[in-house]
């Protein structure tokens, strides 16, 4: 199945490197127009660079998700340049693991800050131009943590089910307004955030994983770039999982 798009303007947070880069890429590689946005110049601008060298249309943004003053002004920036952005993918997350009795406050609120508040911050943004076009798609990347839960990710775990609260939510919100709002639930994908597990804890989870292997950045994007196009028109309010099986 080719998948339509047209003349459609995206904003890809956590694009400068894994699973948002390969977003970036890949609705690059469909003709749509991508704002990659990262914490650091360098990360989104080499992913940007990127995708004008082979052919695709791309401009660079560093910018803090946490910070909703940062992210407002950003918008309205990237509103007056572009008039609209039809496609919102809050991709950028971290993680600061510990088990409960051990976890700062400062790591807690880190995690909740960037990984849902932005959500917040980005939506609140950019979402009342794509009701008033009358179309739009918003694609929060969540987690199977956010499903499941997960030992010594309390602080992530919540962010990570809260978006999709958010999400769901959001979908009743916009819908009327052809705005659909999806979620996306990896599983362990092979990125920057996964490359610290330790051996013997690979050796523990990938039992756990039908497939018997971690999955790749194309894989979440596949997914992402399909909820993006055109041929997705009637899917709101759901969360998909790309985990090889884990959250069955
Ligand atoms: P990476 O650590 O590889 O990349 C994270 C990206 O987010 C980077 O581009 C980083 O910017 C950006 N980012 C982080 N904090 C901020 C911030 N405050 N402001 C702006 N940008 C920020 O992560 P992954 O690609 O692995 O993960 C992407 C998403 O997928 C995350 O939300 C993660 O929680 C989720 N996920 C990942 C899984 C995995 O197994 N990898 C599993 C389940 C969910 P910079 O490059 O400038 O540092």
């Amino acid at each position: 199945m080719s998948l339509t798009f047209e003349d459609k303007v995206a904003l890809v947070t956590g694009a400068g490197r894994g699973i948002g880069r390969a977003i970036a890429e890949s609705l690059a590689k469909e003709g749509v127009t991508v704002i990659c946005v990262s914490r650091s110049e360098s990360s989104c601008g080499s992913a940007a660079d990127a995708i004008n060298a082979s052919g695709g249309k791309a401009i660079a943004k560093a910018v803090d998700v946490s910070d909703g003053a940062a992210v407002a002004s950003c918008c309205e920036e990237l509103l007056e340049a572009h008039q609209n952005i039809d496609i919102l993918v809050n991709n950028a997350g971290i993680t600061k693991d510990n088990l409960l009795f051990r976890m700062s406050e400062e790591d807690w609120t880190d995690v909740i800050n960037t990984n849902l508040n932005s959500c917040f911050f980005w939506v609140k943004g950019l979402a009342r131009p794509m009701t008033r076009k009358r179309w739009g798609r918003i694609i929060n990347i969540t987690s199977v943590s956010g499903i499941m839960g997960n030992a010594g990710q309390t602080n992530y775990a919540a962010a990570k089910a809260g978006m999709i609260g958010f999400t769901k939510s959001l979908a009743k919100e916009l819908a009327s307004r052809n705005v659909t709002a999806n979620a996306v639930a990896p599983g362990f994908i092979e990125t920057d955030m996964t490359a610290d597990i330790a051996d013997a804890a690979m050796d523990k989870i990938l039992p756990m994983i039908p497939l018997k292997r971690m999955g790749k950045s194309e894989d979440i994007a596949n997914m992402v770039t399909y909820l993006a196009s055109e041929e997705a028109n009637y899917i709101t309010g759901q969360v998909f999982t790309v985990d090889g099986g884990m959250a069955m």
